[in-house]
């Protein structure tokens, strides 16, 4: 868990970063996601929790497409989320991705995992990807790994290298599904504290996690999602201290 002291966080802007307007999606004949409808503004740090199978990753994952939804409308930058396989391309040059598993390629080093897309995606020179890379592995205090495989680093080390690589492509904001729950305890602060100092410097950041310390330390919103459903949102001293729905106080009681 995080130090639990507040954080000073920067005040939220009022434009809009990414936009859900009415969104559904099925697996089949599975209704996975069901009229959300979510407004995130640059700068905010929203946490999102609610019973695993309630929806989460599917939300997120619709956000730079790594699943399509069927009804609705989906707005990130300003840029609305169709078929146009340019502009999901755009979105997803301004979207970074954070796993519960990492995703690392562990056959290339840390240094060559954080370059490749700046490299191969954005045709930047490979000096100064490296540059960049390891601006990034410093941010996250493992320059010393840049040369090591995956495989040879600790789950916590091989998740900030995860974020590092995101942090490489300069996005302007930053998914995370549940990036702690693989770690062992002792890894987990570690990836938390990265995590932020990530929304110090005012990084947009939507996070599906159960640390609820991170919450109220770096949250602006809590979302809770249940059977498809964004159930309730709340800034999070109110959101813990009184949830407003059943679903919401029965979860609460079972985490907490
Ligand atoms: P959460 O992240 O909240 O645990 P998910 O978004 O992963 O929930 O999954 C929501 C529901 O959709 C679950 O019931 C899950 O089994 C189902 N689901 C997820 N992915 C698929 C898929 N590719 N095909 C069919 N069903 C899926
Ligand atoms: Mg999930």
């Amino acid at each position: 868990m995080s130090t639990q002291t507040a954080t000073a966080t920067p005040p939220v802007s009022d434009k809009l970063a990414i936009e859900l307007v009415d969104v559904n999606k099925w697996y089949g004949e599975f209704h996975v996601l069901r009229n959300i409808n979510l407004s995130v503004y640059r700068g905010e740090r929203i946490v999102i929790c609610g019973p695993s199978g309630s929806g989460k990753s599917t939300m997120i994952r619709c956000i730079n497409r790594l699943e399509e939804h069927q009804k609705g409308k989906i707005v990130v930058d300003n840029i609305e989320l169709t078929n146009d396989l340019k502009k999901i391309d755009e979105i997803r040059r301004e979207v970074g991705m954070v796993f519960q598993h990492f995703n690392l390629f562990p056959h290339l080093t840390v240094l060559q995992n954080c370059t490749l897309a700046p490299i191969w995606v954005r045709g930047m020179p490979k000096k100064d990807a490296e540059e960049i890379a390891m601006k990034y592995l410093k941010r996250v205090r493992i320059p010393e790994q840049a040369n090591k495989f995956p495989g040879q680093l600790s789950g916590g080390q091989q998740q900030r290298v995860a974020i590092a690589r995101s942090l490489c492509m300069n996005p302007k904001i930053m998914l995370f599904d549940e990036p702690t729950s693989a770690l062992d305890p002792e890894m987990v602060k570690e990836v938390l504290d990265t995590m932020v100092s990530l929304a110090e410097e005012g990084m947009t950041m939507l996070c599906v996690t159960h640390e609820m310390g991170f919450a109220r330390q770096v949250a602006n919103r809590v979302i809770f999602m249940d059977r498809g459903e964004i159930v309730e949102q709340n800034e999070p001293n109110e959101f813990f201290a009184n949830p407003r729905s059943d679903r919401t106080r029965l979860f609460l009681s079972q985490i907490l």
